[in-house]
């Protein structure tokens, strides 16, 4: 399939149209061996030589995705920790990074702790303000900006165009994390990124049966080919049938994202102005600060992840904590659990789980929006909320 001539969503559809020639099948083999035959001579004609660093189950996942984000070559990783950590590994100790306050927790944790005490000079910033991306960068010193956009979990919009141009202006790699954007509403690699990474758990496999990570890289650069022998030598890879269920799970990319999408709007207009909802934190809203940038950089749709904070009572002095924890223990379709991007909505009172230096209010509740009638998931959380606020009154 002809990846200059077909529309991407055909492309992902058919995973490029690849045919396992020896059967015809439609569907590819999981190769599960860990090793290949030497030839004769000596020789690996094959290209294969061992499962750690040239699995074939990773062949059309990766050419999928490298496809689909326009890039020179994809990396599988066992997680999107494993895929974003190996970025950071791929620096040396004193280069300078720059990356968001508000981005995904346990990445931030990692940078904090672990890569800082390894001797990576970690600046977080206002990742939103191109001014604090110039003020903060040191020519020279700085190797790396990261990028998370829309960013867990107030959504925050980043102008990936403008942040490449200032990273690449001080000899500074630009990487973005695009998990929630996905390659169905932006192309980071488009936009100037010199790699962009998923955490493929969430919308590339889409059904909440698969931990992993990708990375897609522009080019073939110097900072690519120490990514791809971290990977090799530390070999944080996928497992063949992970891999196959995560080609598989792509083949819908388009149509889930793209309902998730629209389900999504509906779900921050009917509650923006609802007398129970405190704010809603969703890019689609033009209301939203980044909502212009995003409106710019996300086609297609702002994706299908948005956050509520739920107003406190003052008369039965519940508190808007409170009243987040006690709608979350009302809903009966959404599901009450951490992650995204999977068929089934989610909900998550996201302070606790995130703990000390979180930036969300303790009102806040992170919403995944899946694939069911956006009606029900509605009608779902209007009854939580009303269920939450009887509780709240009973105690006043
Ligand atoms: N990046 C984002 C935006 C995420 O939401 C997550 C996980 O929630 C990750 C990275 C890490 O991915 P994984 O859980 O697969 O390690």
């Amino acid at each position: 399939m002809d990846a200059k001539t077909v529309k991407p969503a055909t492309l992902a559809a058919q995973a490029l149209g690849w045919v396992d020639e020896p059967t015809r099948a439609i569907a590819p083999p999981i190769h599960t061996s860990t090793t290949f035959i030497r030839d004769p001579d000596n020789q690996f004609r094959s290209g294969r030589s061992y499962a750690r660093d040239q699995n074939p189950s990773f062949d059309q996942a990766e050419a999928v995705l490298t496809a689909l984000e326009r890039g020179h070559s994809s990396l599988l990783f066992a997680s999107g920790m494993a895929a974003a950590t190996a970025v950071f590994q791929a620096l040396a100790p004193g280069d300078h990074v720059v990356v968001p306050r508000v981005m995904y927790w346990s990445l931030r944790n990692w940078l904090l702790t672990f890569a800082t005490h390894w001797g990576l000079l970690v600046e977080p910033i206002d990742m939103s303000d191109p001014d604090a991306i110039r003020q903060a960068i040191q020519p020279g010193r700085t190797r790396l900006v990261w990028i998370e956009t829309p960013a867990n979990p107030l959504w925050t919009i980043t102008d990936i165009a403008l942040a490449c141009e200032i990273a690449h202006a001080a000899g500074a790699a630009a990487v973005v994390d695009s998990t929630v954007a996905t390659p169905v509403l932006t192309r980071p690699l488009d936009l100037g990124a010199d790699i962009v990474m998923h955490a493929a758990t969430k919308y590339l496999n889409g059904h909440s049966d698969v931990v992993a990570g990708a990375l897609t890289a522009r080019e073939e650069s110097a900072m690519w080919l120490r990514i791809k022998s971290i990977r090799a030598q530390i070999g944080g890879i996928l497992g063949p049938f992970e891999a196959w269920l995560l080609t598989r799970g792509m083949r819908t990319l388009f149509p889930r994202v793209r309902t998730a999408c629209a389900s999504a709007q509906s779900i921050a207009l009917h509650f923006a102005q609802h007398p129970a909802i405190e704010e809603v934190l969703y890019p689609g809203l033009p209301s939203f600060r980044g909502h212009a940038v995003a409106a710019k950089q996300m086609q297609g749709g702002f994706g299908g992840m948005l956050s509520i904070r739920v107003r406190g009572s003052r008369s039965s002095s519940i508190t808007g904590c409170e009243a987040a924890i006690a709608t979350a223990a009302h809903v009966a379709i959404w599901k009450r659990a951490t992650s995204l991007g999977g068929v089934e909505s989610l909900v998550e009172h996201r302070a606790s789980i995130e703990g000390a230096g979180t930036p969300a209010p303790d009102d806040l509740l992170r919403l995944s929006v899946g694939i069911e009638d956006t009606g029900d998931l509605i009608a779902d959380l209007e009854q939580a909320l009303a269920q939450a606020e009887r509780k709240g009154a009973g105690r006043g």
